[in-house]
């Protein structure tokens, strides 16, 4: 993997986006320097939490993934699991999502939709294409209330690819997924990796944003599962990271809680799919950073061929 910023520089990024306070210098929180939402969030925090006392080098070592998992802690997205619904759409059959535990092939519950004929037609449109017919789209009731549907961002041959839930008040603006609080977390989880949004791929489940942030439905992540399952298609990325319980159930044939599912490695096809806690969840649980620390370690380890 390519080093693109020197360690100077990457710890000052990581300290002033409010990461290594948790992962390696935790008492250094700077006011106003855009981690203000984590701070509050780590003042809500249970008191007396331990700092993992992690340093940030640790993407180069073998992750702590075998390590036992710590303790759940309720993830963002738990109060209200999507189910699953509707026809299986047809796709790629290498990119199936299978169970990492059996290696059986499953119909995964996102990969159905109320159209398969819709579904398949999606799946052979170019990056194009596809991002026009996102824009237009109104295949669910999310587009009544979007400002503008938010494709994906990153490098469309990026080795790593994170799926997040959706649009926030901030991405449906600006038409960019993750730009709020919890992108300016993603992006320093992302330096810590030595990584940036250039050498990324980064999508949501679901394309527009649920009115007043509320988790996306089953059908909605359904609607939309077409364009990611194409936009994966595209990318042929090296990792999946699916980003909090409604990303990994649009990737999966599980409803899953992250807490129970960190640890293991699930496949979408041939893929491999890590899953962890979303930036937002992360900005109020602050003390679970070092563990979606271990997650992205663990991704890392797959991108490199190490695991
Ligand atoms: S969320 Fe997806 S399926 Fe629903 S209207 Fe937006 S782009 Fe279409």
């Amino acid at each position: 993997m390519s080093a693109p910023f020197d360690e100077k520089e990457r710890f000052a990024r990581l300290e002033e986006m409010g990461l290594t306070p948790l992962w390696r210098l935790r008492t250094r929180l700077q006011p106003g320097s855009g981690a203000g939402e984590e701070q509050e969030a780590q003042k809500k925090a249970s008191a007396g939490v331990a700092p993992p006392g992690r340093a940030p080098e640790a993407p180069r070592k073998k992750p702590a993934a075998a390590a036992a998992v710590p303790a759940p802690a309720k993830e963002r997205s738990e109060a209200r699991p999507p189910r699953a619904s509707s026809e299986p759409v047809g796709r790629s059959p290498a990119l199936h999502p299978v169970s990492a535990a059996s290696g059986t092939p499953a119909a995964s519950p996102s990969a159905r939709t109320i159209d398969p004929e819709r579904a398949a037609r999606i799946a052979t449109l170019d990056w194009e294409a596809l991002e026009a017919e996102i824009r237009a789209c109104s295949a669910c009731t999310l587009h009544r209330t979007r400002t503008q549907a938010v494709t994906g961002v990153g490098n469309r041959q990026a080795r790593w690819m994170f799926v997040g839930e959706g649009p926030g008040r901030e991405e449906d603006r600006r038409g960019e997924p993750f730009v709020g609080p919890a992108g300016k977390l993603l992006d320093a989880m992302l330096f810590a990796l030595r990584l940036d949004r250039t050498q990324v791929y980064i999508a949501n489940a679901v394309k527009c944003r649920p009115p007043d942030n509320r988790t996306p439905t089953p059908e909605e992540i359904a609607a939309c599962a077409p364009f990611l399952f194409r936009q994966i298609e595209l990318v042929r990325p090296k990792v999946l990271v699916a980003l909090g319980r409604p990303a990994a159930f649009a990737l999966l044939n599980e409803e899953i809680k992250i807490a129970q599912a960190r640890g293991r490695i699930f496949r979408y096809g041939e893929i491999p799919v890590v899953v962890t806690y979303h930036p937002a969840y992360l900005l109020r649980n602050p003390a679970d950073k070092a563990k979606a620390w271990e997650d992205l370690c663990r991704a890392q380890a797959l991108v490199e061929g190490k695991d």
